[in-house]
């Protein structure tokens, strides 16, 4: 069975026809007058590790892909140090669409687009979810029921919670977003460390 005709084809294509409408969002009505795109999520169906940033950019929206302007080459560069592939892995946001001027999300678009990210999780039902960033941290780790032990992201970055789900428990492990990649090159054998031992608790 390929991606395009599985269940999860089916049900994964049923959140993006929603967002597609999703009219009452603050962003909905930016998307129709820049003729932009939501970004829904990228990769396997059936990924064992799924990839969750913050928001897509002026790249993502303009393709309707995510991570692919700077910070998905320092993405690609990451992905490619532990010999993996995009098509191995599941990428997506917490946000589906592109706040204004790239500011930073706000709670109500949070809550608003944050469901369809459950929906995500309980379809690909990955082993590992890395969140890429404050944002989602906070997010995924309050969804997961770990928010006590939320911690600003130079502590928490690299370290493995355990989380239980309707499909059994699996980890999730926060990373700093690849945009410090960008600003800070100092930052990436840090970041390398983290996705080598994403492979080692994935295998
Ligand atoms: N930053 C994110 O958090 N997500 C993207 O898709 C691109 C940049």
């Amino acid at each position: 069975m390929t991606q395009e005709t599985s269940p999860k084809y089916d049900a994964l294509k049923a959140i993006r026809d929603e967002i597609l409408q999703l009219k009452e969002s603050p962003l909905y009505d930016e998307r129709i007058k820049n003729e932009t795109f939501p970004v829904i999520g990228s990769g396997s169906h059936d990924a064992n590790i799924m990839f969750i940033g913050e928001a897509p950019g002026k790249n993502e929206a303009k393709t309707g892909r995510p991570f692919c302007g700077a910070s998905g080459r320092v993405l690609d560069e990451l992905l490619a140090h532990v010999s993996l592939q995009r098509d191995d892995v599941y990428i997506t946001n917490v946000l589906k669409d592109r706040p204004t001027n790239n500011r930073d999300p706000k709670p109500e678009e949070i809550a608003l687009y944050g469901p369809f990210l459950e929906r995500q999780i309980e379809i690909i039902q990955p082993k590992v979810i890395a969140t890429l960033g404050r944002f989602s941290m906070e997010y995924v780790m309050k969804m997961m029921g770990l928010e006590d032990k939320l911690d600003i992201i130079s502590k928490t970055h690299g370290k493995v919670f355990e989380a239980k789900t309707s499909y059994g428990t699996i980890k999730i492990v926060p990373l700093y977003h690849p945009a410090v990649g960008i600003y800070n090159r100092n930052l990436l054998p840090e970041l390398q460390k983290d996705f080598e031992m994403l492979i080692d608790i994935t295998s």
